[in-house]
């Protein structure tokens, strides 16, 4: 039951975006840049964003050479080429609107570890460099062998190391901390705690039911646009979405002394990452021992996953190292029939920008300029 003021005052909007996460707060950013005297209102059911942007590994990646090659088994040339792009340009956008130094971001490169089962495809980084060389300018990719040793890596693993020289790492924390104070900075509005129940669209105006457990009741809100960024769980609120939730496992250990790598890292196709992070590593992946268990909106640890990076932490990533757990946590993220996220207009007041597979922090921001163009040219 709404009062009178609340009717008057806090029940209608302008554009309502569903979901707090990277995508959410960039398209609200952005709405406001378009519109600046619009009332635009973020609605997150957790205190918290509740899927993947808090809980990602902070890698501003463009996707590991044995990634894309394998991509370019899959799918067609432009795809790739054009995801790459995509990423690129996002996380450009991200950076020149936060600044490096407020997302910790930190151009140490990005690397990938070649097993036994990649290493012949080290022959086709030139053929790779040269598709990707009008984004790049210079070759992307390149051999850095000489560092497996100073890093540290177990060379039983680690028969070669490729650089990528278009990758950084940043502060997850901080990126979605400097996100949310811009977004309140413009004048969005964000309420947490404010689940999206369902929607129903009409000529004048799109009613959105939001659930208030405090309250126990639903209110009902109105708003010319609303915006889908739920990412893995886009399903409850469209069904027939092509979206699949994967989710992620992550390990970060105490500080150790001495540790010798800075940077980024993947292997085994992207499945396994790990980075140094205030003299931490972080290290997640895995799904790929248990797809059918981790194709789940559950945000749970995993303990046979978790027990796989503890052993290859020991094994490949700190040969000889003592370390120790300290904390271990899960994420969610979208998956689909391809790789490209979901940006488009779903009929004229319904949009959506979902399914960021394991690419949001470079993609994000990008998927929000192109869902808040598409807005823009439909207003
Ligand atoms: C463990 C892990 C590691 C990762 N590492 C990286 C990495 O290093 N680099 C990288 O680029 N990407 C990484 N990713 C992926 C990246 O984090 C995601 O692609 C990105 O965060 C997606 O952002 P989003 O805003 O689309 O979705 P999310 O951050 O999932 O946000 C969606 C939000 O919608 C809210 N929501 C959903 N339904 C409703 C509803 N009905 N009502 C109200 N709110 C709702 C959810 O609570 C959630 O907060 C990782 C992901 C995980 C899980």
């Amino acid at each position: 039951m709404f009062s009178y003021w609340e009717q008057q005052s806090f029940a209608h909007y302008n554009h309502i975006i569903v979901g707090a996460g990277i995508v959410g707060l960039s398209l609200a950013i952005e709405l406001r840049e378009r519109f600046p005297h619009s009332r635009v209102l973020i609605l997150e059911r957790g205190l918290l964003p509740v899927g993947a942007s808090t809980r990602n590994a902070g890698f501003a990646c463009m996707g590991s050479a044995t990634e894309l090659l394998d991509d370019l088994t899959t799918t067609s040339t432009d795809e790739v080429i054009g995801l790459f792009a995509a990423r690129k340009k996002g996380l450009e956008k991200l950076r020149n609107r936060l600044g490096d130094d407020r997302i910790g971001y930190k151009a140490d490169g990005g690397f990938e570890l070649i097993g036994d089962r990649e290493y012949h495809l080290l022959n086709r980084l030139d053929e790779l460099n040269e598709l990707l060389k009008p984004l790049t300018g210079a070759p992307a990719f390149k051999p850095a062998n000489d560092r497996i040793a100073d890093f540290g890596f177990a060379g039983t693993y680690a028969r070669a190391l490729i650089e990528n020289t278009c990758e950084g790492g940043l502060h997850t924390g901080k990126m979605m901390r400097a996100l949310t104070d811009m977004a309140i900075q413009y004048g969005v509005e964000i309420k947490t705690g404010a689940e999206v129940m369902g929607f129903e669209e009409a000529p004048a105006a799109v009613s959105v039911t939001v659930k208030d457990p405090f309250r126990k009741a639903e209110w009902l809100l109105q708003c010319d646009t609303i915006s889908l960024c739920t990412n893995a769980f886009t399903r409850s609120l469209l069904p027939a979405a092509d979206v699949v939730p994967g989710r992620g496992q992550v390990l970060i250990t105490a500080p150790i002394p001495g540790l010798k790598f800075r940077g980024i890292f993947h292997f085994d196709k992207g499945y396994y990452y790990f980075r140094e992070i205030d003299g931490r590593v972080l290290f997640g992946g895995g799904r790929n021992l248990d797809f059918e268990t981790e194709r789940t909106t559950d945000i749970a640890l995993n303990s046979m996953i978790q027990a796989d990076l503890e052993e290859k932490l020991r094994t490949i990533i700190l040969p000889g190292t003592e370390f120790r757990i300290d904390q271990r946590w899960a994420g969610i993220m979208a998956f689909g029939t391809t790789k490209n996220p979901i940006v488009k207009a779903i009929s004229h007041r319904v949009y959506g920008a979902f399914r960021m597979g394991g690419m949001g922090v470079a993609l994000g921001s990008d998927a929000a300029y192109r869902i808040a163009c598409i807005i823009q040219e439909n207003q």
